[in-house]
């Protein structure tokens, strides 16, 4: 493989810092994973399916409680000082730093009512930062998580993931879903979790490749296109008028068998009507990606993977010529199937393969990458492991 990640951060290595920094012992460490998406992208705005897993890569933090009101921040992947500021002090949108995911968590508990009154934090994190693979959930999750037990707070996994989003949404300011920091806070390893987004029930699917001789490989193109975010917000303001149109809370209440009726009805708003094919169907492929795996049948979800990508390359028009390149180059070289995974517009790729093809499969990809100019791709092997836990 081109390059190897890492998968945990060390605790130990993250605990020792803490004390270099703070002058005392963490009251304990806790991790919370980056994801993968396998399928139902650009669903979790829409009140629909998502099936994530999580990476073995994580957040670490070691954290202490205050209880004087001060809450110090701390990165070994960021070249700065610890960041002082006072918990009656966090203002949403005033910071533009990567202190504002961790510091958005105390402000959402907060705003919440739960007394959170300071806290020391040290991490460290081995997700890719902007890969599309969620570095921004795992480090909420992990603070979120952190606080929850030393303030005993009693919240469960998916309250904690709503608050994450909250943060992410109101302090960090990026109107995400709440597919990741559920993903981050919930998932199981050897599983995927099947969540509907609208009231937030799950469900974990068995999905342990290595067992039946396949492999699912994360392909980072290592770009970000600029104009994401701006495109990000129009997908949702178009998913929001389609909805509207067609007279129903969101996308998600337009079954696949109506969706031809529905169509029919959006007119010649041409643009909706992608957004709108885009995501009725992408629901449907949840359904049929769930079934398949809970029947065994796990080599089946191959085509519907191809079928996503094409719907979010076609219709909702967030792929871009790395992430098209990876899917058709590693369809072409034997791929089971591939898609997008994440927001677009670069970011990751996943594929599934046979485990015996994974060496032609990623050679393929990176002879691709070079011929066309590209950047070398990073290319590692998924493997669905635990939610957030508490690690020491
Ligand atoms: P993604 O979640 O897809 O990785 P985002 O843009 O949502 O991309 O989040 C990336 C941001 O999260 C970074 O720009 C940085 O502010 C923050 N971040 C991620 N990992 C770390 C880390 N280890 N230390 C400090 N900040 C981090
Ligand atoms: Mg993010």
């Amino acid at each position: 493989m081109s390059e190897s990640i890492a998968g945990e951060a060390a605790a130990g290595a993250v605990g020792e810092r803490f004390r270099e920094l703070y002058g005392a012992e963490p009251q304990g460490v806790w991790a919370a994973p980056g994801r993968v998406n396998l399928i139902g992208e650009h669903t979790d705005y829409n009140d629909g399916f998502v099936m994530p897993f999580a990476l073995p890569h994580t957040a670490v933090a070691a954290v202490s409680r205050r209880d004087d009101g001060v809450l110090r921040l701390h990165s070994a992947d960021v070249a700065a000082p610890v960041v002082e500021v006072t918990v009656d002090s966090l203002t949403p949108g005033a910071d533009k730093n990567w202190t504002a995911y961790p510091a958005g968590v105390v402000w959402a508990l907060r705003e919440a009512g739960h007394a959170v009154t300071g806290a020391d934090i040290h991490l460290a994190s081995t997700v890719p930062a902007g890969a599309g693979l969620s570095s921004s959930a795992a480090l909420e999750v992990v603070v979120a998580l952190a606080l929850n037990d030393l303030y005993a707070l009693g919240l469960r996994g998916w309250q904690l993931a709503r608050l994450c989003q909250r943060a992410e949404n109101v302090y960090v300011g990026a109107p995400v879903g709440i597919m990741d920091q559920t993903a981050s806070a919930c998932c199981e390893s050897g599983h995927a979790l099947f969540l509907d987004t609208r009231d937030l029930s799950q469900r974990q699917i068995p999905f342990d490749l290595a067992a039946e001789g396949m492999r699912l490989l994360v392909v980072d193109t290592r770009v970000k296109h600029s104009h994401s975010e701006g495109e990000y917000g129009k997908r949702r303001v178009g998913c929001e008028k389609g909805a509207a149109l067609l007279g129903v809370d969101a996308l998600r209440d337009i079954p696949y068998a109506e969706l031809d009726a529905a169509l029919e009805r959006l007119g010649d708003e041409e643009e909706v009507r992608r957004l709108v094919r885009h995501v009725v169907t992408e629901d449907a492929r949840v359904d049929r990606v769930v079934a398949l795996l809970e029947s065994g049948d796990t080599r089946a979800i191959g085509p519907l993977l191809v079928a996503g990508h094409a719907s979010l390359r076609d219709d909702f028009r967030v792929s871009c010529p790395e992430l098209d390149l990876v899917v058709d180059t590693a369809v072409a070289a034997g791929a089971l199937g591939a898609r997008m995974t994440g927001g677009g517009f670069g970011g990751s790729a996943i594929v599934l393969a046979e485990t015996t093809d994974v060496d032609t499969i990623t050679k393929a990809v990176e002879e691709a990458f070079a011929t066309a100019g590209f950047k070398t791709p990073r290319v590692f092997e998924a493997v669905p492991s635990a939610g957030a836990r508490r690690v020491a």
